[in-house]
């Protein structure tokens, strides 16, 4: 289906109204600090975050911050974490980044984009769930709901994360950022989805560019 991006001030209305429609959007990882987010992060790549929210209190309870988890055994980290899924990989991008945060931050997680990238595993996704959602700083996060989502409404054309990441951040002002993510979650966990789209109740169907989009609910 052909869309056409809009302006500014139209995906702003279309977002005040998304925002009072899901005013209880937010990060749903628990966590009490920025080490717990970010690997409660790591652990929710193809997860669900209520899996995670089950695994991380124990995972914590054993491994409360970087030294103790670079010091951790591979395969202890495996058994706490199995139940995530890609649980061998997200071990070793668990263990990787605590030694890197230990060697290289002094144990703090970094504040910054560039340095969170460079962190195992971590990519541009779990980088701006920290910024925003850690840090409060502006974080514009994209995931499969995201990028749908966006591309429904025209405020997106790119196909891939980091293009949509870039669109929304131009079209869209800073401190709107982490909200706008959460809210396009919501919205996407609960209306817009990806094979069923409800868009009879959707919030913002004169808004939409692909009003009908796949089966309706
Ligand atoms: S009208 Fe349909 S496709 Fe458009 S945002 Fe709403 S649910 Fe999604």
């Amino acid at each position: 289906m052909k869309t056409t991006r809009i302006t500014a001030a139209h995906a702003l209305a279309t977002l005040d109204r998304l925002e009072e429609t899901y005013p209880e959007a937010h990060c749903a990882l628990v966590h009490l600090n920025p080490w717990q987010l970010l690997a409660a992060t790591i652990l929710s790549a193809q997860c669900t975050d209520v899996r995670v929210n089950l695994v991380t209190p124990e995972l914590f309870k054993h491994f409360p911050d970087p030294v103790s988890m670079m010091a951790a055994e591979l395969t202890n980290v495996e058994e706490l974490i199995r139940s995530t899924g890609f649980f061998r990989n997200k071990a070793k991008s668990l263990i990787g980044c605590a030694t890197a945060l230990v060697r290289s931050h002094k144990g703090q997680v970094p504040r910054e984009m560039t340095a969170l990238i460079a962190l195992p595993g971590v990519g541009r996704k779990t980088a701006n769930v920290v910024l925003g959602n850690a840090f409060d700083l502006p974080g514009m996060v994209v995931d499969t709901h995201v990028g749908r989502i966006a591309r429904r409404l025209g405020w997106a054309t790119a196909r891939t994360a980091e293009g949509v990441e870039e669109q929304l951040c131009r079209l869209l002002p800073t401190d709107r950022w982490t909200q706008t993510a959460h809210v396009l979650i919501f919205h996407g966990r609960q209306c817009c989805r990806a094979q069923t789209a409800w868009c009879s109740a959707c919030p913002v169907v004169d808004r939409c560019q692909q009003v009908g989009v796949g089966r309706q609910k």
